[in-house]
């Protein structure tokens, strides 16, 4: 499930490698995914792309006129590739741009001089593929009310600057269920979902059923600071991981999340891993009370 970290390199790579230039066609073969009339997808064509965007798990393309705005949710993964060249798997829309005609002036600092950009002067496909087509591609006209699912009660960004310590304790205190639950609660923050929040409550020493109400101070701090730490740790670790296949989701150097049956990195203690309604929550019994 892409989070905050995944959609972090994919908003700057996508930003990089396609703000600049227009639409000329949009793609698409699995209609289940998307929320547009036709005409609003041909209405695209033509437009130039200002800006990419993440916020909460939305990617926003924000373009001269529209918006497209992206929730991959379980399996939507993002990539670029040269028109002709092979077909990802499960390819459910492809948005086709032309060649570049500006490039972004506040382009990320690590996609400098990057490998992998596609050259000005080439077209390049925008490619979302989603085997389980649970995702969302919204189109949002100028001046069009659409409905997005889970965008309008969405809490600050988990890594959102101005939800500093106070901001955090205050909106903590609201909530009273289990902790992994809570950090994937979007109208808490936003960007975390399952695989994160086990990073994270292992990071904070603390195991992921545990009830918020039953933390004490130094606990809510804690789990806070495992926050701030985590995700800006992953963010790196896929900058150098990721390129130049964003469309395929890289997980390997967690620490816990699906290690279940593996000795904790921190204490040696075997991974324990349960997964309620197919989705796996892995902890150490020993080191997250
Ligand atoms: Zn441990």
């Amino acid at each position: 499930m892409p989070e905050l970290p995944d959609l972090d390199i994919l908003a700057d790579a996508l930003h990089v490698g396609l703000v600049g230039r227009a639409v000329v066609g949009v793609d698409v073969t699995q209609p289940l995914v998307m929320r547009a009339t036709s005409a609003e997808l041909r209405a695209l064509e033509g437009q130039r792309l200002d800006s990419v965007r993440r916020t909460g798990k939305f990617l926003v393309f924000q373009l001269d006129r529209d918006r497209v705005v992206i929730n991959p949710m379980l399996t939507g993964r993002l990539g670029m590739a040269s028109p002709g060249a092979k077909a990802f798997g499960s390819t459910a829309c492809v948005m086709t741009l032309g060649a570049r005609s500006g490039a972004p002036a506040d382009s990320a600092a690590w996609t400098s001089d990057a490998t992998w950009l596609p050259a000005d002067q080439a077209s390049v496909e925008m490619r979302y593929r989603d085997a389980t087509r649970m995702g969302k591609v919204y189109v949002v006209p100028e001046g069009v009310e659409r409905v997005i699912a889970g965008w309008g009660d969405r809490g600050p960004d988990a890594d959102d600057p101005a939800l500093d310590l106070e901001a955090w304790r205050e909106r903590i205190r609201r909530h009273r269920g289990e902790l992994k639950n809570l950090l994937k609660e979007q109208s808490f923050v936003a960007g975390i979902g399952n695989g994160y929040a086990d990073e994270i409550l292992w990071e904070a020493r603390l195991a992921p059923l545990r009830k918020r109400s039953s933390l004490a101070a130094d606990e809510v701090d804690a789990l806070y600071a495992a926050v701030r730490m985590v995700l800006p740790w992953a963010i790196e670790e896929l900058r150098a991981r990721v390129p130049p296949r964003f469309e395929v989701e890289v997980r390997d150097f967690l620490r816990v999340h699906r290690k279940g049956g593996e000795p904790c990195p921190r204490c040696g203690t075997t991974i324990s891993e349960i997964s309620p309604g197919g989705f796996v929550t892995s902890w150490c019994r020993t080191c997250q009370r």
